[in-house]
């Protein structure tokens, strides 16, 4: 983010303060504003991520024919509805077709989608896409169960319950058995 941009988001944040009845310049408020700012652009510097470079060089090819399943990957992203966090797992899974990809690059692509505003339904869909188009594979599947705090905080105000996303690609979209074993492997419990 340019530092142009930092500073005007400094001082949208500190009208926010006076515009919620706050003094922006008592101790615990005063370094809000800059703090705010850094926040922010942690949290969308998936923006700026180029998906080339982010795959590039973990492209291998490979024989190998079976599921690919990473599970339990954790991310954080924020609702563009209301700018309030949600989090929580995904599990995605791919059967190649002459080409894998760097396990260490599955969370880094699920990164660079939730590090920006976002809808759970859409992120679902754009990671899916990107691994069918960076992979050609088979399929792909992708499940995310999220927490949102819009919902949890204000609202309906429904602590417990959580939103269940997917977007099935391919073998995994029109094979029952595929699927079902995709899915009898996210129900499986850690085992360490
Ligand atoms: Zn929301």
């Amino acid at each position: 983010m340019t530092e142009e941009k930092m500073k005007n988001i400094e001082s949208l944040t500190k009208s926010l303060l006076k515009e919620l009845g706050e003094d922006s310049n008592r101790e615990g408020l005063i370094k809000t504003p800059s703090r705010v700012a850094k926040t922010w652009e942690y949290l969308t510097k998936g923006y700026n991520q180029n998906v080339e470079k982010l795959i590039n060089n973990a492209i291998f090819s490979e024989n190998y024919d079976q599921m690919v399943v990473v599970k339990d990957i954790e991310f954080y992203s924020m609702c563009e509805h209301h700018l309030l966090p949600f989090f929580g797992h995904a599990h995605i899974a791919y059967i190649p077709n002459g080409k894998i990809i760097g396990l260490s690059k599955i969370p880094r692509i699920l990164d660079m989608f939730s590090r920006r505003l976002q809808v759970q339904e859409r992120m679902t869909q754009e990671v899916a896409n990107m691994l069918n188009d960076a992979l050609e594979p088979k399929g792909v599947a992708v499940i995310i169960e999220a927490q949102h705090m819009c919902m949890q905080m204000r609202g309906v105000e429904k602590r417990q319950s959580y939103m269940s996303t997917s977007a099935m690609l391919g073998i995994f979209r029109d094979d029952d058995k595929t699927r079902k074993e995709f899915l009898d492997i996210v129900k499986l419990r850690k085992q360490f």
